[in-house]
């Protein structure tokens, strides 16, 4: 297998003596979105920092693109891009402009044409940056870490505040990264942009990893119970199984027998929030 684009070993964090982070391992390959999920308070930004370099782990072995970020210098920041939750841009220029400052910054930037249309901004191409809304500014924030045509990304909540479209478009952005072939590394609390996009992904809790693996093989998602709910006679009906087939099986043969009515069936197998709430809740965060 060849190199993984993030590779941790034993990785530890304290402050003082609170221990944030507490021995973790993780590896991301290339041209994967990797899913980095966990409640407030979890130790994910302090992980993604120690993976930016911008802080010092306590313990354990890091390598990002091959180097520790400790000790990487300007090459290697070159060649990973961070959308951070709100960049500051000068609000007088236009979005072109705003883009082709930034990528004068690198040796080897990315054509400004072509991350404009990456990010959908082409009819937004000549606005002035202040005009912009939350949504558009998002896209330009991804765009400014594009600039310098890295190939690891890191977005952290990329869609926080987002209307339900807007949402939808940034992960349009998101699935062009993967066809380019970059490797994104994403933070979220959203289980369904986790679901949609991540070709893996973690979870953290108090330090630790509770469950890593791709999205719908997540904590041991099949042996979860599947919810089957109805109406029959006016009452409603919550029935968890393991055997849903079985269940129904008998259950809808015997409301036809009966000439009976089975309203609002529903059939619902644990999504991946069911398995989010279920890990982290017995991590005991709220003590933290
Ligand atoms: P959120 O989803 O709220 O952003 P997070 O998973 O990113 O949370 P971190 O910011 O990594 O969490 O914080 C992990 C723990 O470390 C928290 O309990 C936090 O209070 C603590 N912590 C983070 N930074 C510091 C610091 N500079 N000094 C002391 N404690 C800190």
């Amino acid at each position: 297998m060849p190199e993984p684009v993030i590779s941790i070993r034993g990785l530890r964090k304290s402050y003082g003596d609170f221990e944030a982070v507490r021995g973790i391992d993780l590896d991301v390959q290339a041209g994967e979105v990797f899913a980095f999920l966990g409640p407030n308070g979890a130790g994910k930004t302090t992980t993604v920092e120690i993976l930016e370099g911008y802080r010092k782990r306590s313990g354990g072995e890091v390598a990002v693109l091959g180097e520790d970020p400790e000790q990487a210098g300007r090459a290697w920041r070159e060649r990973i891009g961070i959308v951070l939750q709100s960049c500051r841009l000068d609000p007088y220029l236009t979005v072109r402009e705003s883009l082709g400052l930034y990528a004068g910054y690198y040796r080897a930037p990315r054509p400004v044409e072509e991350t404009i249309e990456l990010v959908g901004l082409g009819a937004k191409a000549d606005a002035r940056t202040g005009s912009l809304s939350g949504g558009q500014q998002r896209r330009l924030d991804v765009g400014m870490a594009l600039a310098g045509d890295p190939e690891l990304l890191f977005l952290d909540e990329p869609t926080t505040g987002f209307d339900p479209s807007a949402r939808r478009q940034a992960w349009d952005v998101i699935e062009g990264l993967r066809d380019l072939g970059k490797t994104v590394f994403l933070t979220t609390h959203y289980m369904d942009e986790a679901q949609r996009l991540a070709d893996r992904a973690a979870i953290i809790a108090a330090g630790e990893i509770v469950a890593s693996g791709a999205p719908g093989e997540l904590g041991d998602r099949e042996s979860l119970p599947t919810t089957i709910r109805y109406r029959l006679s006016g009452e409603e009906v919550s029935v968890e199984t393991r055997t849903p087939v079985t269940d129904l099986h008998e259950l809808t043969g015997r409301v036809v027998a009966e000439g009976l009515d089975l309203e609002g069936l529903e059939v619902t197998r644990p999504s991946l929030e069911d398995v989010y709430l279920s890990l982290t809740s017995e991590s005991g965060e709220d003590e933290r």
